[in-house]
C-alpha cells in the first residue's frame, strides 16, 4: 500500500462566534473540482465552496455548524483553508477606468493592471455586537445575532431584493424575545414575521444598523496605474471576491 500523507491542519478561533474550529487543507481532487466549478457560474461555485468549507471544518463545540455562521466567520474559514492549501495568492487583472485626455475629448485610460494579492493578508473591521440585547420597551427586549450566511447567500444571487428578503434577514437576527422574565426562543417563523411586521416603524432602523455594522473581512491594496498614474484601491469584502482569480473591476 502506498504511504498516506495526512492533511495539514490549523486551529482557529472564529472572530464573531468565538467558536473553535480546526480547518484542513484542500486535497488535489477538491481543488480540481473547485477549478471546474469556477466556470459554472457564481451560485454553483458558492454552493460547492460552502460544501467544501463544511467538509474541511470540525468544531470543538458540539452542534456547531458552518450553516449557522455569519458571513464574517465563513469568509475567515475559507481564507484559512485556502492559505493552508497554499492557494491564497491570486492574480487579478484590472482595467483602469480613469478618464484621461483633454477636457473636450476624454476617454477611458483602459490600461490593464496586474495585481497579485494574498488573501491571508485579510483584516477584520468592525466590533462584534453579536448577542446584543435590543431593549424595545421597559420590559420587552430582543437578543440579536448576526444573520446566518446560509440565509444571505441565496439573496446574493438575486438581481433585485424585495422587502420580504430584507425582512427575512432581519428576522434571522432575532435569537430570542424577552418579556420581563419570560424568554421566547423557539420562535415560529410565521408568528415571528407577524410580530416583526407589527413592530413600530422606528425599530426597523435598529435592525438595519445592526446588520450594516456587522464585522467584515476585508482585503485592501493600493493600485497605481502605470500609464496615467491614477491611484485606486482594491477592496474585497465578500466570499466570491476572495475566490475569483481574475476579474475586471470598475469600482
Ligand atoms: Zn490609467
Amino acid at each position: 500500500m502506498l504511504p498516506k500523507i495526512l492533511p495539514l491542519l490549523k486551529e482557529i478561533e472564529l472572530p464573531v462566534s468565538k467558536l473553535h474550529a480546526t480547518v484542513q487543507a484542500f486535497t488535489v481532487k477538491e481543488e480540481k473540482n473547485l477549478l471546474l466549478s469556477k466556470d459554472l457560474g457564481d451560485m454553483i461555485l458558492e454552493n460547492s465552496l460552502l460544501k467544501l468549507i463544511e467538509l474541511k471544518t470540525t468544531f470543538k463545540e458540539e452542534g456547531a455548524k458552518v450553516d449557522d455562521l455569519c458571513i464574517c466567520d465563513v469568509v475567515v474559514l475559507l481564507v484559512e483553508i485556502l492559505s493552508l492549501s497554499k492557494t491564497s495568492k491570486q492574480d487579478l487583472a484590472f482595467r483602469c477606468t480613469n478618464m484621461v485626455g483633454p477636457k473636450d475629448n476624454q476617454h477611458e485610460c483602459g490600461t490593464r493592471i496586474a495585481l497579485t494579492i494574498d488573501i491571508s493578508d485579510y483584516k477584520i473591521i468592525g466590533e462584534s455586537e453579536d448577542g446584543k440585547i435590543l431593549q424595545l420597551t421597559d420590559n420587552i427586549g430582543v437578543e440579536l445575532h448576526y444573520p446566518r450566511y446560509s440565509v444571505i447567500a441565496p439573496l446574493q444571487a438575486k438581481e433585485k431584493l424585495d422587502e420580504e428578503d430584507y425582512i427575512d434577514v432581519y428576522m434571522d437576527c432575532i435569537k430570542a424575545i424577552y418579556e420581563g422574565d419570560e424568554m421566547h426562543t423557539d420562535l415560529n417563523k410565521d408568528e415571528l414575521r407577524e410580530w416583526f411586521n407589527e413592530l413600530p416603524g422606528e425599530y426597523l432602523k435598529m435592525f438595519i444598523d445592526f446588520v450594516e455594522k456587522m464585522p467584515s473581512v476585508v482585503l485592501d491594496y493600493d493600485v497605481v496605474c502605470p500609464t496615467c498614474g491614477n491611484k485606486r484601491s482594491f477592496h474585497a469584502v465578500n466570499v466570491m471576491d476572495f475566490f475569483t482569480s481574475s476579474m475586471e473591476r470598475n469600482g
